[in-house]
């Protein structure tokens, strides 16, 4: 007897059609002795107050952590602790493609940079924490196999031996005719309704196969979704018959992440909105092992302008080097910065929520994925920019000592050297017009700390003589005889200033900057003039930190010689 196995027949003899699965699951799986029941057991529901979310980022192992992930990530991590939940890091390594040699740590390295906990999952290559693991896919082939089976045996997954020459040209001939939908289904299905016998001929002569999914799908009726961010979101059913296991016996993405957050009691699925497409096969195939289906949540693209007419684009792994989390940990920016900025872009609320509650803790903040823009967010090394220096200019000089030290370490080593031979002296510097009212917002991050204080190292030193504003080079020179004359190292700051002023008047200069800007034309400048002279004299800048701290840190010796070169040179 001819049996077919596709449902039409199904009604005509279920008993014997229910047989034939089940001879041709053990057929194809005789190693797999579990049941799905066994897995429920290992991994029963997580022991959470109603409303707790467990989340998930799902990387594969590239080596390469991009912006946007962080941004997920972030997204997963901030949702689970916002309601008391659990979020966890799987590695999804089912693509060998786009796999490289340990491309676990580069990712696990971004998130230790960057302050990115989770509560489970892979710490590390080859290590991992939490008891719904192994939390790496090309370790749970048992899984797949086991819930494969079990599809098999309800007739909702069936072998395909057609051979990759076969498909190309099945997508050729799709393309030539301009199917509007393309993949293995109906006509094209052709190892969908093969029998048992002619499956145990293609098994007995040694044809590799992949397992499909057997979709009941109809592409005249919708699957509608609510997706917490974008909300409902409806699409025709799908209609494909998908491989969810590949020829090695490891399963598509597809597959795999079903029964992952099943079983790891994911009950939020937040990833990247270019997975919306494919939802309804995963909907289709949550259902089909009989699983409840996760809320869905596809967070926008990270995007940048593109040139000057206003459009944006994703940015870049091949374009844009600040895709890469790891270019942010080269240049230095700290990571209270990244993810403060990554924060104003995620939640429409949060600058309000710092607001109220400035020097909270970053992770503490109610996050709502609700809140989060469905249109792509523009990143802008601007802002970042500006809300690290506000952040750098609120540490200490321990801290600033500390974090560029640490920085300095693998990236500088040259500046390293220099602040390590005499912390003290390094924490001087680093210490002006800092833990004061208005402290100066010059550093956005470490590797800028070598082009704030050249001119405290003779090393990195190399001044250039020039006249600051309209001042010429005859006063310049008066004012540095002046100054010479007069200088007392052991002047604090309004000594110090109080004697500038006093120079003023017989050089032609006045101490009064508004009386200047009513009549310039009695005098020659004013006293911010004739402190520039002091101030490029001495470093070789106009604008710079507190000058008579400078001073006092370079000592007597060197601002007498500086101050002399520069009289001479000019
Ligand atoms: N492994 C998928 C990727 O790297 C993750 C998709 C998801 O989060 O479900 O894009």
């Amino acid at each position: 007897m001819n049996i077919k196995m596709d449902k039409n027949y199904y009604f005509s003899d279920e008993v014997y059609m229910l047989n034939n699965y089940e001879t041709l699951a053990e057929l194809l799986f005789p190693d797999i002795t579990k049941t799905p029941e066994d897995y429920e057991n290992i991994y029963p529901p997580r022991p959470l107050r109603e409303g707790a979310r467990v989340t998930r980022f799902a990387p594969s192992p590239t080596g390469y952590l991009h912006i946007g992930g962080l941004f997920g990530a972030l997204t997963d991590v901030l949702t689970a602790r916002a309601t008391g939940g659990v979020s966890f890091l799987r590695i999804e390594d089912t693509d060998k493609k786009r796999e490289i040699d340990d491309g676990v740590s580069a990712i696990i390295e971004g998130f230790r940079a960057f302050g990115v906990e989770f509560d489970e999952g892979v710490t590390g290559f080859g290590t991992e924490k939490g008891d719904y693991g192994p939390y790496t896919q090309s370790r749970r082939a048992e899984i797949y196999q086991t819930i494969a089976k079990s599809l098999v045996k309800k007739g909702l997954a069936y072998p395909c031996f057609c051979t990759s020459d076969e498909l190309s040209a099945m997508r050729d001939e799709q393309e030539n005719s301009g199917a509007l939908i393309r993949g293995y289904f109906g006509k094209w299905a052709k190892c969908r309704n093969l029998t048992l016998d002619e499956i145990k001929k293609n098994l007995a002569d040694g044809k590799p196969w992949t397992l499909r999914f057997r979709s009941d799908g109809s592409d005249d009726k919708k699957v509608i979704f609510d997706d917490i961010i974008r909300g409902k979101i409806e699409m025709p059913e799908n209609t494909i018959d998908e491989v969810i296991l590949k020829s090695d016996g490891i399963p598509t993405y597809h597959f795999a992440h079903v029964c992952d957050d099943h079983f790891m009691r994911t009950t939020h699925v937040i990833r990247g909105e270019e997975w919306i497409s494919s939802t309804p096969k995963h909907i289709a195939l949550f259902k089909a092992c009989g699983y409840k289906v996760p809320k869905y949540a596809h967070t926008p693209q990270v995007m940048k302008l593109d040139g000057d007419d206003g459009n944006k684009r994703k940015l870049s792994k091949r374009k844009d080097p600040e895709a890469a989390v790891s270019y942010f940990v080269e240049k230095g920016i700290p990571k209270e910065s990244l993810i403060e900025y990554l924060l104003t872009l995620l939640n429409s609320n949060f600058e309000d929520w710092r607001r109220a509650n400035p020097g909270a803790n970053v992770f503490s903040f109610p996050f709502n994925l609700k809140k989060m823009s469905s249109s792509g967010c523009l990143f802008d090394l601007v802002k970042l920019t500006d809300i690290s220096k506000n952040i750098i200019s609120e540490m200490n000089g321990e801290t600033v000592l500390a974090r560029t030290l640490e920085w300095a370490e693998t990236y500088d080593k040259e500046l390293f050297d220099l602040m390590d031979r005499d912390r003290a002296y390094t924490l001087g510097i680093l210490s002006i017009d800092r833990d004061c009212p208005k402290p100066r917002k010059d550093i956005a991050m470490w590797s800028q700390v070598k082009d704030y204080i050249p001119y405290f190292y003779d090393e990195l030193y190399h001044p250039e003589y020039f006249l600051p504003g309209s001042v010429t080079s005859e006063d310049a020179k008066a004012i540095i005889d002046k100054y010479i004359e007069i200088y007392d190292e052991n002047d604090d700051k309004d000594a110090w200033f109080a004697k500038i002023k006093d120079m003023c008047a017989p050089l032609g200069f006045t101490p009064n900057v508004k009386e200047y800007k009513k009549n310039p034309e009695l005098f020659k400048g004013h006293v911010g003039d004739v402190s520039s002279v002091i101030r490029v004299a001495v470093t070789s800048r106009t604008n710079t930190p507190d000058l008579c701290s400078i001073m006092k840190l370079l000592g007597r010796d060197k601002v007498i010689k500086r101050l002399k070169t520069f009289r001479e040179e000019i």
